[in-house]
Protein backbone atom coordinates (compact mmCIF):
# COMPACT_ATOMS: atom_id res chain seq x y z
CA UNK A 1 0.00 0.00 0.00
CA UNK A 2 1.47 3.32 -0.93
CA UNK A 3 0.42 6.76 -0.59
CA UNK A 4 -0.13 8.73 -4.18
CA UNK A 5 -0.92 12.06 -5.43
CA UNK A 6 -3.18 11.92 -8.80
CA UNK A 7 -3.41 15.48 -10.64
CA UNK A 8 -6.18 15.88 -12.75
CA UNK A 9 -6.00 19.34 -15.38
CA UNK A 10 -8.58 21.00 -16.94
CA UNK A 11 -9.73 19.06 -20.10
CA UNK A 12 -9.47 15.56 -17.72
CA UNK A 13 -12.13 17.81 -15.37
CA UNK A 14 -13.90 19.16 -18.32
CA UNK A 15 -17.49 17.52 -18.02
CA UNK A 16 -19.51 15.28 -15.41
CA UNK A 17 -18.75 12.77 -18.27
CA UNK A 18 -15.13 13.74 -17.47
CA UNK A 19 -15.39 13.75 -13.90
CA UNK A 20 -17.35 10.65 -14.07
CA UNK A 21 -14.36 8.78 -15.53
CA UNK A 22 -11.64 10.16 -13.15
CA UNK A 23 -13.36 9.41 -10.13
CA UNK A 24 -13.45 5.79 -11.20
CA UNK A 25 -9.80 5.33 -12.06
CA UNK A 26 -9.29 7.13 -8.74
CA UNK A 27 -11.14 3.94 -7.27
CA UNK A 28 -9.37 1.67 -8.90
CA UNK A 29 -6.19 2.91 -7.50
CA UNK A 30 -7.64 3.01 -3.62
CA UNK A 31 -9.36 -0.48 -4.52
CA UNK A 32 -5.88 -1.94 -5.41
CA UNK A 33 -5.01 -0.53 -1.58
CA UNK A 34 -3.37 2.72 -2.17
CA UNK A 35 -4.17 5.79 0.18
CA UNK A 36 -5.41 8.24 -2.69
CA UNK A 37 -5.35 12.29 -2.79
CA UNK A 38 -6.66 14.06 -5.87
CA UNK A 39 -5.73 17.32 -7.25
CA UNK A 40 -7.60 18.41 -9.82
CA UNK A 41 -7.73 21.80 -11.79
CA UNK A 42 -11.06 23.86 -12.71
CA UNK A 43 -13.09 22.77 -15.77
CA UNK A 44 -11.35 23.91 -18.83
CA UNK A 45 -12.49 27.00 -19.88
CA UNK A 46 -13.44 27.91 -16.40
CA UNK A 47 -10.54 30.01 -15.43
CA UNK A 48 -10.30 31.78 -18.44
CA UNK A 49 -13.85 32.85 -18.20
CA UNK A 50 -13.64 33.59 -14.40
CA UNK A 51 -10.16 36.18 -15.38
CA UNK A 52 -12.45 37.39 -18.03
CA UNK A 53 -14.88 38.67 -15.89
CA UNK A 54 -12.65 40.53 -13.55
CA UNK A 55 -10.91 42.29 -16.51
CA UNK A 56 -14.34 43.30 -18.00
CA UNK A 57 -14.61 45.24 -15.03
CA UNK A 58 -11.22 46.49 -14.83
CA UNK A 59 -9.42 47.05 -17.81
CA UNK A 60 -5.23 47.23 -17.52
CA UNK A 61 -5.59 47.17 -13.95
CA UNK A 62 -2.25 45.93 -12.27
CA UNK A 63 -3.09 46.98 -8.61
CA UNK A 64 -2.56 44.36 -5.57
CA UNK A 65 -5.65 44.99 -4.18
CA UNK A 66 -7.46 44.23 -7.86
CA UNK A 67 -4.63 41.27 -7.86
CA UNK A 68 -6.23 40.06 -4.24
CA UNK A 69 -9.70 39.87 -5.83
CA UNK A 70 -8.81 38.05 -9.08
CA UNK A 71 -7.65 35.64 -6.85
CA UNK A 72 -10.48 35.50 -4.71
CA UNK A 73 -12.91 35.06 -8.39
CA UNK A 74 -10.16 32.38 -9.83
CA UNK A 75 -9.62 30.49 -6.69
CA UNK A 76 -13.44 29.53 -7.45
CA UNK A 77 -12.89 27.70 -10.11
CA UNK A 78 -10.83 24.84 -8.58
CA UNK A 79 -13.35 24.71 -5.50
CA UNK A 80 -16.30 23.89 -7.91
CA UNK A 81 -13.91 21.26 -9.28
CA UNK A 82 -12.88 19.28 -5.53
CA UNK A 83 -16.72 19.47 -4.96
CA UNK A 84 -17.65 17.50 -7.91
CA UNK A 85 -15.27 14.88 -7.77
CA UNK A 86 -15.83 14.50 -3.96
CA UNK A 87 -19.01 13.87 -5.11
CA UNK A 88 -18.68 11.52 -8.09
CA UNK A 89 -16.01 9.42 -5.88
CA UNK A 90 -19.16 8.89 -3.41
CA UNK A 91 -21.18 7.55 -5.93
CA UNK A 92 -18.16 5.25 -6.65
CA UNK A 93 -19.14 4.33 -3.28
CA UNK A 94 -15.97 5.43 -1.87
CA UNK A 95 -15.65 7.87 1.64
CA UNK A 96 -14.09 10.81 0.08
CA UNK A 97 -14.00 14.75 1.43
CA UNK A 98 -12.65 17.35 -0.62
CA UNK A 99 -11.26 20.77 0.64
CA UNK A 100 -9.74 24.22 -0.78
CA UNK A 101 -6.33 25.22 -0.14
CA UNK A 102 -7.34 27.37 2.94
CA UNK A 103 -9.00 24.24 4.39
CA UNK A 104 -6.05 22.42 4.19
CA UNK A 105 -4.09 24.81 4.70
CA UNK A 106 -1.77 25.10 1.79
CA UNK A 107 0.12 28.46 2.90
CA UNK A 108 1.70 30.67 0.71
CA UNK A 109 2.78 33.81 -0.08
CA UNK A 110 1.24 36.82 -0.38
CA UNK A 111 2.16 37.36 -4.05
CA UNK A 112 -0.96 37.65 -5.53
CA UNK A 113 -1.60 36.26 -9.07
CA UNK A 114 2.05 33.90 -8.81
CA UNK A 115 1.91 32.85 -5.35
CA UNK A 116 4.69 30.71 -3.49
CA UNK A 117 3.93 27.65 -1.77
CA UNK A 118 5.62 27.88 1.73
CA UNK A 119 4.23 25.22 3.75
CA UNK A 120 1.45 22.54 4.08
CA UNK A 121 -0.15 21.00 7.28
CA UNK A 122 -0.68 17.76 6.04
CA UNK A 123 -2.10 16.48 9.73
CA UNK A 124 -6.32 16.95 8.47
CA UNK A 125 -5.60 14.94 5.17
CA UNK A 126 -3.80 12.55 7.17
CA UNK A 127 -6.24 12.04 9.36
CA UNK A 128 -8.92 11.54 6.72
CA UNK A 129 -6.52 8.86 4.71
CA UNK A 130 -6.36 7.29 8.14
CA UNK A 131 -10.41 6.76 8.04
CA UNK A 132 -9.90 5.18 4.60
CA UNK A 133 -11.31 8.34 2.84
CA UNK A 134 -10.04 9.50 -0.68
CA UNK A 135 -9.22 13.05 -0.15
CA UNK A 136 -10.07 15.82 -2.87
CA UNK A 137 -7.73 18.81 -2.73
CA UNK A 138 -7.81 21.80 -4.87
CA UNK A 139 -5.11 22.73 -7.16
CA UNK A 140 -3.82 26.48 -7.72
CA UNK A 141 -4.55 28.26 -4.61
CA UNK A 142 -3.28 28.52 -1.18
CA UNK A 143 -3.71 31.55 1.86
CA UNK A 144 -1.24 33.79 2.88
CA UNK A 145 -0.21 34.98 7.01
CA UNK A 146 -3.19 37.22 6.80
CA UNK A 147 -5.80 35.09 5.33
CA UNK A 148 -5.95 36.37 1.85
CA UNK A 149 -7.00 33.44 -0.69
CA UNK A 150 -4.14 32.94 -3.16
CA UNK A 151 -3.32 31.71 -6.42
CA UNK A 152 -0.34 30.03 -7.59
CA UNK A 153 0.04 31.28 -11.27
CA UNK A 154 -1.71 29.69 -14.41
CA UNK A 155 -0.86 25.90 -14.64
CA UNK A 156 -0.37 26.03 -10.99
CA UNK A 157 -2.41 22.98 -10.30
CA UNK A 158 0.76 21.16 -11.12
CA UNK A 159 2.51 22.45 -8.18
CA UNK A 160 -0.42 22.26 -6.17
CA UNK A 161 0.01 18.46 -6.68
CA UNK A 162 3.67 17.93 -6.58
CA UNK A 163 3.78 20.12 -3.29
CA UNK A 164 1.14 17.95 -1.81
CA UNK A 165 2.92 14.89 -2.33
CA UNK A 166 6.60 16.46 -1.46
CA UNK A 167 5.05 17.12 2.20
CA UNK A 168 2.99 14.24 2.53
CA UNK A 169 6.25 11.67 1.06
CA UNK A 170 3.68 10.59 -1.48
CA UNK A 171 5.33 6.96 -2.83
CA UNK A 172 4.49 8.98 -6.72
CA UNK A 173 2.64 12.04 -7.88
CA UNK A 174 1.21 11.28 -10.74
CA UNK A 175 -0.19 14.33 -13.28
CA UNK A 176 -2.82 12.87 -15.89
CA UNK A 177 -3.80 15.46 -18.59
CA UNK A 178 -4.47 15.89 -22.24
CA UNK A 179 -1.61 13.76 -23.98
CA UNK A 180 0.22 10.63 -22.94
CA UNK A 181 3.05 12.21 -21.54
CA UNK A 182 6.20 14.96 -22.07
CA UNK A 183 6.73 15.29 -26.40
CA UNK A 184 9.84 15.79 -28.09
CA UNK A 185 7.64 19.39 -28.79
CA UNK A 186 4.10 20.19 -28.22
CA UNK A 187 2.73 17.40 -30.31
CA UNK A 188 -0.31 20.39 -30.93
CA UNK A 189 2.30 22.24 -33.41
CA UNK A 190 4.62 19.11 -34.90
CA UNK A 191 2.49 16.23 -35.44
CA UNK A 192 5.78 13.94 -35.66
CA UNK A 193 6.75 15.15 -32.13
CA UNK A 194 7.41 11.84 -29.82
CA UNK A 195 7.01 10.78 -26.82
CA UNK A 196 9.84 10.40 -24.48
CA UNK A 197 9.44 7.14 -21.80
CA UNK A 198 11.61 9.38 -19.88
CA UNK A 199 13.29 12.73 -19.32
CA UNK A 200 15.91 14.03 -17.01
CA UNK A 201 14.70 16.65 -14.61
CA UNK A 202 17.29 19.23 -15.89
CA UNK A 203 15.95 19.05 -19.33
CA UNK A 204 12.06 19.05 -17.90
CA UNK A 205 12.73 21.60 -15.82
CA UNK A 206 14.45 24.06 -18.59
CA UNK A 207 11.67 22.66 -21.28
CA UNK A 208 9.28 24.24 -18.26
CA UNK A 209 10.85 27.52 -18.18
CA UNK A 210 10.83 27.98 -22.06
CA UNK A 211 7.54 27.22 -22.90
CA UNK A 212 6.33 23.75 -22.56
CA UNK A 213 3.54 24.38 -20.69
CA UNK A 214 2.85 20.53 -19.95
CA UNK A 215 4.11 21.11 -16.49
CA UNK A 216 4.36 24.58 -14.51
CA UNK A 217 8.04 25.28 -13.95
CA UNK A 218 7.77 25.55 -9.84
CA UNK A 219 6.20 21.81 -9.69
CA UNK A 220 9.67 20.70 -11.33
CA UNK A 221 11.30 22.76 -9.54
CA UNK A 222 9.59 21.21 -5.81
CA UNK A 223 9.96 17.76 -7.53
CA UNK A 224 13.46 18.70 -7.80
CA UNK A 225 14.01 19.85 -4.50
CA UNK A 226 12.06 16.92 -2.34
CA UNK A 227 13.07 14.26 -4.90
CA UNK A 228 9.10 13.37 -5.47
CA UNK A 229 8.99 11.08 -8.23
CA UNK A 230 6.58 12.36 -10.75
CA UNK A 231 5.25 10.72 -13.94
CA UNK A 232 3.04 12.38 -16.72
CA UNK A 233 0.24 10.44 -18.39
CA UNK A 234 -2.95 10.40 -20.15
CA UNK A 235 -6.40 10.69 -18.42
CA UNK A 236 -7.80 9.67 -21.73
CA UNK A 237 -7.32 6.47 -21.40
CA UNK A 238 -10.14 3.91 -20.46
CA UNK A 239 -10.27 4.20 -16.82
CA UNK A 240 -10.78 0.46 -16.21
CA UNK A 241 -6.80 -0.42 -18.18
CA UNK A 242 -4.67 -2.66 -16.52
CA UNK A 243 -3.31 -0.81 -13.19
CA UNK A 244 0.48 -1.66 -13.64
CA UNK A 245 0.16 -1.02 -17.16
CA UNK A 246 -0.87 2.63 -16.35
CA UNK A 247 1.04 3.09 -13.60
CA UNK A 248 4.29 2.93 -15.83
CA UNK A 249 2.82 4.62 -18.98
CA UNK A 250 3.38 8.08 -20.24
CA UNK A 251 6.94 9.68 -19.32
CA UNK A 252 8.87 9.49 -16.35
CA UNK A 253 10.83 12.60 -14.97
CA UNK A 254 13.97 10.57 -13.98
CA UNK A 255 16.34 12.28 -11.43
CA UNK A 256 19.12 9.71 -12.70
CA UNK A 257 20.97 10.04 -15.89
CA UNK A 258 20.62 6.14 -16.18
CA UNK A 259 21.69 4.36 -19.88
CA UNK A 260 18.49 3.08 -20.74
CA UNK A 261 17.39 6.91 -21.36
CA UNK A 262 18.15 8.20 -24.81
CA UNK A 263 21.25 9.50 -25.99
CA UNK A 264 20.03 12.28 -27.78
CA UNK A 265 22.00 15.37 -28.22
CA UNK A 266 18.96 17.33 -27.87
CA UNK A 267 15.80 15.68 -25.99
CA UNK A 268 13.42 18.51 -27.06
CA UNK A 269 12.02 22.29 -28.58
CA UNK A 270 10.36 24.07 -26.37
CA UNK A 271 8.68 27.66 -27.62
CA UNK A 272 7.06 30.56 -25.66
CA UNK A 273 5.25 32.91 -27.59
CA UNK A 274 4.87 35.34 -24.62
CA UNK A 275 7.33 37.45 -24.76
CA UNK A 276 8.00 40.84 -26.06
CA UNK A 277 10.88 42.83 -26.97
CA UNK A 278 11.46 46.50 -26.06
CA UNK A 279 15.18 48.10 -27.35
CA UNK A 280 16.65 51.32 -25.51
CA UNK A 281 18.51 53.03 -28.22
CA UNK A 282 21.64 55.42 -28.42
CA UNK A 283 22.01 54.83 -24.73
CA UNK A 284 25.47 56.02 -23.38
CA UNK A 285 27.84 53.64 -22.43
CA UNK A 286 28.87 54.05 -19.42
CA UNK A 287 29.35 52.00 -16.43
CA UNK A 288 26.11 51.49 -14.21
CA UNK A 289 24.32 51.90 -17.35
CA UNK A 290 22.36 48.70 -17.42
CA UNK A 291 21.40 49.02 -13.69
CA UNK A 292 20.01 52.40 -14.35
CA UNK A 293 18.06 50.41 -17.26
CA UNK A 294 16.86 47.44 -15.71
CA UNK A 295 16.81 48.47 -11.90
CA UNK A 296 13.37 50.91 -12.52
CA UNK A 297 11.71 48.02 -14.32
CA UNK A 298 12.36 45.08 -11.70
CA UNK A 299 10.93 48.19 -9.18
CA UNK A 300 7.80 47.59 -11.08
CA UNK A 301 7.97 44.17 -10.73
CA UNK A 302 8.68 43.47 -14.41
CA UNK A 303 10.73 40.22 -15.18
CA UNK A 304 13.18 40.48 -17.41
CA UNK A 305 14.30 37.35 -19.83
CA UNK A 306 17.00 37.32 -22.29
CA UNK A 307 19.44 40.56 -22.80
CA UNK A 308 21.85 41.90 -25.07
CA UNK A 309 24.22 45.19 -25.18
CA UNK A 310 25.78 45.93 -28.55
CA UNK A 311 28.93 47.31 -28.44
CA UNK A 312 29.37 50.94 -28.54
CA UNK A 313 29.99 53.13 -31.54
CA UNK A 314 30.81 57.32 -31.20
CA UNK A 315 29.82 56.36 -26.91
CA UNK A 316 26.11 55.06 -27.90
CA UNK A 317 24.97 51.73 -27.83
CA UNK A 318 21.73 49.88 -27.94
CA UNK A 319 20.20 47.87 -25.17
CA UNK A 320 17.30 45.41 -25.54
CA UNK A 321 15.40 43.03 -23.38
CA UNK A 322 12.39 41.31 -23.19
CA UNK A 323 9.40 41.20 -20.62
CA UNK A 324 6.05 39.15 -20.72
CA UNK A 325 4.11 40.52 -23.54
CA UNK A 326 1.57 41.55 -20.67
CA UNK A 327 4.08 44.09 -19.29
CA UNK A 328 5.16 45.58 -22.89
CA UNK A 329 3.55 48.57 -22.56
CA UNK A 330 3.93 49.07 -19.24
CA UNK A 331 7.56 48.45 -19.76
CA UNK A 332 7.36 50.84 -22.71
CA UNK A 333 5.80 53.83 -20.90
CA UNK A 334 8.29 53.37 -17.87
CA UNK A 335 11.32 53.44 -19.78
CA UNK A 336 10.04 56.77 -21.75
CA UNK A 337 8.79 58.32 -17.99
CA UNK A 338 12.13 57.33 -16.11
CA UNK A 339 14.89 56.01 -17.69
CA UNK A 340 15.30 57.86 -21.21
CA UNK A 341 15.51 61.42 -19.03
CA UNK A 342 17.22 60.15 -16.65
CA UNK A 343 20.08 58.33 -18.66
CA UNK A 344 19.91 60.48 -22.10
CA UNK A 345 19.22 57.83 -24.32
CA UNK A 346 17.41 59.14 -27.54
CA UNK A 347 14.89 56.48 -27.79
CA UNK A 348 12.41 53.47 -26.84
CA UNK A 349 11.13 50.89 -29.54
CA UNK A 350 9.62 47.48 -28.96
CA UNK A 351 8.35 44.55 -30.75
CA UNK A 352 5.36 42.81 -28.77
CA UNK A 353 5.18 39.86 -31.78
CA UNK A 354 8.28 38.01 -31.50
CA UNK A 355 8.90 34.55 -29.78
CA UNK A 356 11.41 32.31 -28.04
CA UNK A 357 12.22 28.83 -29.97
CA UNK A 358 14.65 26.81 -27.98
CA UNK A 359 16.68 23.41 -28.17
CA UNK A 360 17.53 21.73 -24.47
CA UNK A 361 19.28 18.64 -24.38
CA UNK A 362 22.32 17.51 -21.66
CA UNK A 363 23.43 16.15 -24.38
CA UNK A 364 24.48 19.51 -25.12
CA UNK A 365 27.25 19.46 -22.51
CA UNK A 366 29.24 17.22 -24.35
CA UNK A 367 29.03 17.74 -27.62
CA UNK A 368 30.08 21.34 -29.31
CA UNK A 369 28.22 22.56 -32.27
CA UNK A 370 24.80 21.74 -31.89
CA UNK A 371 23.95 26.21 -31.02
CA UNK A 372 25.69 26.32 -34.85
CA UNK A 373 23.51 23.50 -36.54
CA UNK A 374 20.28 25.29 -35.05
CA UNK A 375 21.60 28.60 -36.41
CA UNK A 376 22.51 27.01 -39.54
CA UNK A 377 18.77 25.19 -39.66
CA UNK A 378 17.49 28.88 -39.43
CA UNK A 379 18.91 30.61 -41.76
CA UNK A 380 18.34 27.50 -44.50
CA UNK A 381 14.74 28.94 -44.10
CA UNK A 382 15.51 32.44 -44.11
CA UNK A 383 14.77 32.85 -40.47
CA UNK A 384 16.26 36.23 -39.05
CA UNK A 385 17.88 35.57 -35.62
CA UNK A 386 16.98 38.65 -33.22
CA UNK A 387 18.61 37.52 -29.62
CA UNK A 388 20.72 34.48 -28.28
CA UNK A 389 21.19 33.45 -24.87
CA UNK A 390 22.83 29.95 -24.42
CA UNK A 391 23.44 27.83 -21.08
CA UNK A 392 24.86 24.45 -20.48
CA UNK A 393 21.83 22.20 -21.62
CA UNK A 394 19.87 24.91 -24.09
CA UNK A 395 20.46 27.30 -26.88
CA UNK A 396 17.35 29.95 -27.05
CA UNK A 397 16.88 32.38 -30.10
CA UNK A 398 14.32 35.14 -30.52
CA UNK A 399 12.82 35.45 -33.96
CA UNK A 400 9.84 36.94 -35.15
CA UNK A 401 6.53 35.53 -34.42
CA UNK A 402 5.32 34.72 -37.77
CA UNK A 403 8.11 31.92 -38.42
CA UNK A 404 7.38 29.64 -35.06
CA UNK A 405 6.29 27.04 -36.51
CA UNK A 406 8.48 26.96 -39.37
CA UNK A 407 11.54 26.80 -36.79
CA UNK A 408 10.46 24.32 -34.43
CA UNK A 409 9.34 21.98 -37.33
CA UNK A 410 12.74 22.64 -39.01
CA UNK A 411 14.79 22.20 -36.13
CA UNK A 412 12.41 19.26 -34.89
CA UNK A 413 13.51 17.20 -37.85
CA UNK A 414 17.28 18.50 -38.22
CA UNK A 415 18.03 17.12 -34.87
CA UNK A 416 16.66 13.68 -35.31
CA UNK A 417 13.65 14.37 -32.90
CA UNK A 418 11.05 13.29 -36.11
CA UNK A 419 8.97 10.07 -35.06
CA UNK A 420 10.04 7.76 -37.62
CA UNK A 421 7.78 7.15 -40.60
CA UNK A 422 4.72 4.59 -40.17
CA UNK A 423 5.75 1.42 -42.52
CA UNK A 424 4.41 1.76 -45.45
CA UNK A 425 1.34 -0.91 -45.80
CA UNK A 426 2.11 -4.38 -47.32
P1 LIG B 1 -3.73 20.36 -18.07
O1 LIG B 1 -5.00 21.11 -18.23
O2 LIG B 1 -3.91 18.89 -17.97
O3 LIG B 1 -2.85 20.92 -17.00
P2 LIG B 1 -2.12 21.75 -20.04
O4 LIG B 1 -2.88 22.31 -21.20
O5 LIG B 1 -1.70 22.68 -18.97
O6 LIG B 1 -2.97 20.53 -19.47
O7 LIG B 1 -0.81 20.98 -20.55
C1 LIG B 1 -0.92 19.96 -21.52
C2 LIG B 1 -0.62 20.55 -22.89
O8 LIG B 1 0.74 20.92 -22.95
C3 LIG B 1 -0.77 19.58 -24.04
O9 LIG B 1 -2.09 19.53 -24.49
C4 LIG B 1 0.21 20.13 -25.08
O10 LIG B 1 -0.45 20.86 -26.09
C5 LIG B 1 1.09 21.08 -24.30
N1 LIG B 1 2.52 20.82 -24.46
C6 LIG B 1 3.47 21.77 -24.70
N2 LIG B 1 4.67 21.22 -24.83
C7 LIG B 1 4.52 19.89 -24.66
C8 LIG B 1 5.42 18.79 -24.66
N3 LIG B 1 6.74 18.95 -24.86
N4 LIG B 1 4.91 17.55 -24.44
C9 LIG B 1 3.60 17.38 -24.22
N5 LIG B 1 2.70 18.38 -24.20
C10 LIG B 1 3.14 19.63 -24.41
N1 LIG C 1 -7.04 26.43 -13.35
C1 LIG C 1 -5.73 27.05 -13.32
C2 LIG C 1 -5.37 27.55 -14.72
O1 LIG C 1 -6.16 27.45 -15.64
C3 LIG C 1 -4.68 26.14 -12.78
C4 LIG C 1 -4.38 24.92 -13.61
O2 LIG C 1 -5.16 24.54 -14.50
O3 LIG C 1 -3.35 24.30 -13.33
O4 LIG C 1 -4.32 28.10 -14.88
MG1 LIG D 1 -1.58 22.57 -16.92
Amino acid sequence: MALIVHKYGGTSMGSTERIRNVAKRVAKWHRAGHQMVVVPSAMSGETNRLLGLARELAPGNETASFHRELDMIAATGEQVSVGLLAIALQAEGLDAVSYTGWQVPVQTDSAFTKARIQRIDDARVRADLGAGKVVVITGFQGIDPDGHITTLGRGGSDTSAVAVAAAMKAAECLIYTDVDGVYTTDPRVVPEARRLAAISFEEMLEMASLGSKVLQIRSVEFAGKYRVPLRVLSSFTPWDIDLAQEAASGTLITFEEDENMEQAVVSGIAFNRDEAKVTVTGVPDRPGIAFQILGPVADANIDVDVIIQNVSHDGRTDFSFTVHRNDYVRTIELLEASVLPATGAEQVTGDPKICKVSIVGIGMRSHVGVASKMFRVLSEEGINIQMISTSEIKTSVVIDEKYMELAVRALHKAFGLDAPAPMPAA
